[in-house]
C-alpha cells in the first residue's frame, strides 16, 4: 500500500495507475475507520483494480468547533485496516494541501432545497463544506467510481447533484449502511460515546426499526411523533430531528400515498456527541 501525504506525491502515483489503463475505485473519509467505511473499500476492490482511500478530517465542513476539535484521529490503526483490506494507495493530505488559500475560501455551491433540510438545516455551511472538499478531491484522485456510504443519506444526494452540476466524470456508488451487531448504525464518533451512552444508544436504530413496522399503517405524523417520543423518552437522547422525506428530493412529505417508498432520517444528541441514521420505508 502506497501511502501519499501531499498532492505531488499523489499525482505522480494516480498517473502511473492511469497510464497502466486501470479502472480507479476511490472512498473518501475523514479517518477513524471501523467496518462501515471498510465495506465502501471492500466494494471498491471488488469492483475496480485500484482502490484509493482518502483520510482528511475537514475543517470546513464543522459548523461546530468543539466537534471537530473532538473528532476522533487513529491513523496508525486506519492503515493497518486499509492494509487488510487490500486497498492500494492511502491519500492523507495536510489541510494547506487541500485549502492553499487558507481559511478564506470563496468557492460556494447552491443545492437548492436539498440543502435547507435536515443536515442542510441544522448544520449551516456543512454541505458546502462537503461539496468544496470532494470536488478538490475529485480533481486530485479523478477516479472511475467514488464510493459513499447510505449511512450519510442527504451527503449522497448533495454528492450526486454536484457531479451532475459540475459534469464531473465519475460514478457516485451508494452502499449500504453497517451496523454494530445491535443495530447502532457503526461511525466513526461512537468512540466518543461512554458505556452508558453508548447503551442507550442502540434505542435509536430500535425506534427506527420498529417505524418501519407501522409505516403506511399509521399516518406519517404519527410515525414521526412514535419515533421522536420512543427516543425521547429514553433518559440520555434527545432527537434534534426526525423527517420522512422523499428519496430523491429529500423533502418531507405529509402522507404516504404518493410514494412508494420514503427514508426516515433523524439526527440524536447523546451528550456532546451527535448521530445521523436513517430507515427505508417501503409500501
Ligand atoms: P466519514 O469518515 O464519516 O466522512 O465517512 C466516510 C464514508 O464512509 C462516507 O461515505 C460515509 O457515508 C461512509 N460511512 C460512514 N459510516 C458508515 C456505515 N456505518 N456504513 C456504511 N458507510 C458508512
Amino acid at each position: 500500500m502506497i501511502v501519499c501525504k501531499n498532492r505531488i506525491e499523489l499525482n505522480t502515483v494516480f498517473q502511473e495507475y492511469r497510464l497502466q489503463k486501470k479502472k480507479i475505485g476511490f472512498v473518501p473519509t475523514m479517518g477513524a475507520l471501523h467496518q462501515g467505511h471498510i465495506s465502501l473499500v471492500q466494494k471498491s476492490v471488488e469492483e475496480t483494480d485500484a482502490t484509493f482511500v482518502s483520510i482528511f478530517v475537514n475543517p470546513i465542513q464543522f459548523n461546530n468547533p468543539l466537534d471537530l476539535q473532538a473528532y476522533p484521529r487513529t491513523i496508525e490503526a486506519d492503515l493497518a485496516l486499509l492494509e487488510q483490506a487490500k486497498c492500494d494507495v492511502v491519500f492523507i493530505p495536510e489541510v494547506i494541501d487541500m485549502y492553499p488559500e487558507g481559511s478564506d475560501i470563496k468557492e460556494s455551491y447552491n443545492f437548492g432545497d436539498l440543502e435547507h433540510v435536515m443536515e442542510g438545516k441544522f448544520r449551516p455551511g456543512h454541505f458546502n463544506g462537503v461539496a468544496v472538499v470532494v470536488k478538490r478531491l475529485f480533481e486530485l484522485i479523478p477516479a472511475d467510481i467514488a464510493y459513499f456510504g447510505l449511512k450519510d443519506f442527504q451527503q449522497v444526494a448533495v454528492i450526486k447533484a454536484l457531479v451532475k452540476k459540475l459534469a464531473i466524470p465519475i460514478k457516485i456508488q451508494a452502499c449500504t449502511t453497517i451496523r454494530e451487531s445491535d443495530g447502532l448504525a457503526m461511525s466513526s464518533r461512537n468512540t466518543r460515546l461512554n458505556s452508558e451512552e453508548r447503551k442507550q444508544a442502540v434505542e435509536i436504530s430500535k425506534a427506527l426499526f420498529a417505524s418501519k413496522n407501522i409505516a403506511y399503517k399509521k399516518s406519517v405524523d404519527e410515525v414521526k411523533k412514535f419515533v421522536i417520543d420512543t427516543i425521547n423518552n429514553v433518559p440520555l437522547l434527545s432527537v434534534e430531528y426526525f423527517e420522512i422525506v422523499q428519496e430523491l428530493t429529500l423533502q418531507p412529505i405529509s402522507d404516504w400515498a404518493k410514494y412508494d417508498v420514503a427514508v426516515g432520517c433523524i439526527a440524536v444528541n447523546i451528550g456532546n456527541v451527535r448521530l445521523i441514521d436513517n430507515i427505508l420505508f417501503t409500501k
